[in-house]
């Protein structure tokens, strides 16, 4: 008997109008009749119905493409129905995302999908070392190319310009091995106060070397993502976005502040103080939500997604799909548009509870913590586990950060807060965060 997993990629298989196009049967040339073909098979289930040319590669992509951490019957169901920009990197379960990757090429068509994988660049990275771990990444993809090689998270223009990084791609471009190049980021690194991702994609851009950008963009976070995306456009760079659909910080925040204020017993008085801070703030967000006809996340998570996709700086939004759900959520979202009403409510929602919202890639505050607490690092890791239900991941990623953590926040006056230019209180937001990181 199959499988609960099993059965639901069979049902994807059986929607998607027999799977002929992912599994490499089709050509993209026969794309629309196969698509026909499917809608007329399974009027229900959801597929891409768009694709945009990611800048000067000239490779047409689906509007909706798939990144992080992979499960082969999840990433099969998703070429199925037409997904084929695949996002990975060499530390996503220390190379087990690429293997995932590469047992489901095994029987694609590789040309008619595009693999972007990501290294982390250190300083003291040469061109052997790179050049070692890009064939190590290659070998775990099982494939003969790469389309994309990115520097993952880049922190800094000066990695951005890394000597030995471009030393080895011009080997592995001549070589056949690499297509393009591209750059990550989503704000600043717990290693060094970085530069902005605007800055950094920006910088990027310029350079003239790379093709590619994975950054962070959404309604919330709008300033950053929207220059670098137009700095992206003039240099004809193909963009790719994570980090779209904000809305899951606000979930189960309450919750978790009335379970440690039951907690009572243990809570120091400042700890009680910063917690009721942090749930007025919490109490006026969710006062609005209930009188403007707010509260319904996926109303808010399906617009959240149309309002990035409106924007035609924007090539792919690459999703981190969790189980076969997700799969049918945010694929009916390709090729649709954001509606007048639905843009009234994002802008509505960032009005009255954006003040809850501590933005992705942002790290203003961070030069005014006197403890070097990595707020955009810890908050970032907080959405792997609430948002994208990530837990292990970022409980680990969490685990291994060498700095100061959330707990100190605790018995601190605050000096982030007093830097945030949107009003996040962000000082209890971190010392939740660190217990959700931990469990304790
Ligand atoms: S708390 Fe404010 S300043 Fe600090 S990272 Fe979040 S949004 Fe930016
Ligand atoms: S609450 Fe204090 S220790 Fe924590 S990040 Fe803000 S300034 Fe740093």
């Amino acid at each position: 008997m199959p499988n609960q997993a099993e059965s639901d990629r069979r049902r994807f298989i059986r929607n998607a109008g027999l799977g002929l196009v992912g599994a490499g049967v089709l050509s993209h040339g026969a794309w629309s009749s196969a698509q026909e073909a499917a809608e007329a098979e399974a009027p229900d289930g959801a597929r891409i119905k768009e694709f945009r040319t990611l800048g000067r590669t000239g490779f047409k992509v689906s509007d909706i493409s798939t990144g992080g951490p992979l499960e082969a019957g999840l990433l099969r169901a998703l070429l199925d129905v037409g997904v084929n920009y695949i996002d990975t990197a060499e530390s996503y379960g220390r190379g087990a995302s690429e293997k995932v990757v590469g047992e489901v090429l095994k029987d694609r068509d590789r040309k008619s999908l595009f693999i972007s994988s990501k290294l982390v660049v250190k300083e003291t990275d040469t061109r052997d070392t790179i050049l070692d771990r890009s064939r190590q990444c290659l070998e775990r993809l099982g494939t003969e190319y790469l389309d994309c090689m990115m520097i993952h998270s880049a922190p800094t223009i000066a990695i951005v310009k890394h000597e030995g990084f471009h030393e080895a791609m011009r080997q592995l471009k001549t070589d056949g091995k690499v297509r393009y190049l591209g750059i990550s980021n989503h704000g600043s690194q717990w290693e060094e106060q970085a530069e902005t991702m605007e800055q950094v994609i920006c910088g990027a851009a310029a350079d003239g070397r790379f093709d590619v950008m994975l950054l962070v963009y959404n309604f919330i976070q709008q300033e950053q993502g929207r220059n670098a995306l137009a700095a992206c456009r003039e240099h004809n760079i193909g963009t790719t976005l994570m980090k779209t659909n904000p809305v899951g910080g606000y979930m189960g925040l309450k919750q978790m502040i009335e379970q440690r204020e039951k907690e009572g017993q243990e809570i120091p008085d400042q700890y009680r103080h910063i917690l009721s801070k942090l749930k007025a703030v919490a109490d006026q967000a969710d006062d609005f939500i209930q009188k403007n006809d707010l509260n319904n996340p996926a109303e808010i998570r399906d617009a959240a997604i149309r309002f990035v996709l409106s924007n035609r700086d924007v090539h792919t939004v690459c999703v981190s799909f969790r189980n076969f759900d997700d799969v049918d959520t945010y694929v009916k979202l390709s090729g649709t548009a954001l509606s007048a009403p639905e843009a009234k409510k994002l802008s509505a929602y960032r009005q009255g509870c954006g003040a809850i919202y501590c933005r992705h890639a942002c790290g203003i505050c961070e030069a005014n913590c006197p403890r070097g607490v990595p707020v955009n690092t810890i908050m970032r890791y907080n959405h792997y586990f609430e948002a994208q239900g990530r837990e292990k991941y970022a409980m680990a990623k969490y685990a291994a950060l060498p700095t100061a953590k959330g707990n100190v926040c605790q018995d601190c006056a605050g000096h982030c807060e007093s830097a945030c230019p949107y009003g996040v209180p962000v000082q209890g937001l971190l010392a939740l965060a660190h217990h959700r990181l931990t469990l304790v």
